[in-house]
């Protein structure tokens, strides 16, 4: 509600958000798109509870987040969302069981059942036989489906994926998509999804454009495409 953000830099004060009205209903799936520079990423850290509003107010489930501090917006964010990024972010010298694995060390899980989650997070991405590997030794569309594994790891109710097809050919990049879309439909994640490619906009229901750090459009994703066209 009314959401904003400023940033304060050497040549002063920035307004990245200036007022953001969105409600977005559990079981959704959400693309975002717009500019370079037009506040998708912040938005998408306010949403994530990495970051806070300069002003307004954020619900995540029935709870306010405004006024929590630090610590119980980390238990939020570990405990209701999964993080998927551009660039994997996949720690290189760990195996692929203890990447996805990760999340749980922070959750307090014991190691005997944070590798075997890890181990079934993994064969739900089709990566079962690769758990011992290292990143590098696999390719980048495997990659994204072991950060997608370890976002799942936790069970969120909700994942939060920042260009997450950017560092991907196509056909990687409708498997990416393919997952996200078998993910909310099947079990019901909410999806919200930031990119630059109306192709993957397409997957989504919902299409919301940033344009200056305000919502310029939202609605059902086939309609608006039709609009741009
Ligand atoms: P892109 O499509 O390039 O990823 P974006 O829509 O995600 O862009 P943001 O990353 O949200 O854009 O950035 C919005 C604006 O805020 C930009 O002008 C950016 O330079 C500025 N900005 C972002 N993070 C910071 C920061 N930590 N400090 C100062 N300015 C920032
Ligand atoms: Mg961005």
């Amino acid at each position: 509600t009314h959401l904003t953000k400023n940033y304060y830099t050497d040549a002063g004060e920035v307004c990245v958000l200036k007022g953001v009205d969105i409600t977005i209903q559990s079981g959704e799936f959400v693309a975002i798109m717009g500019p370079s520079g037009s506040g998708k990423s912040t938005f998408m850290n306010i949403l994530g509870c990495l970051d806070k509003a300069t002003s307004g107010e954020y619900f995540l489930n029935q709870t306010n987040t405004t006024s929590l501090s630090k610590n119980d917006l980390a238990t939020l964010r570990n405990t209701v969302i999964g993080f998927v990024f551009q660039g994997f972010n996949l720690l290189p010298r760990k195996s692929l069981i203890d990447n996805v694995a990760l999340p749980l060390v922070y959750a307090g899980v014991s190691l005997h059942e944070r590798r075997e989650r890890a181990k079934m997070m993994l064969k739900s991405v089709g990566l079962e036989p690769f758990g011992t590997y290292l990143p590098t030794h696999i390719s980048g569309g495997q990659q994204q489906r072991v950060a997608i594994a370890r976002a799942l790891v936790n069970h969120p109710k909700l994942i939060l994926a920042d260009e997450p097809t950017g560092n991907l050919d196509t056909k990687t990049s409708q498997e990416i998509m393919q997952l996200f879309s078998d993910l909310n439909e099947k079990e019901g994640i909410t999806v919200v999804l930031v990119t630059h490619e109306p192709d993957i906009a397409e997957y989504a229901k919902r299409l919301v454009n940033f344009v200056d750090g305000k919502i310029q459009h939202d609605g059902p994703t086939t309609r608006m495409m039709e609009k741009a066209q």
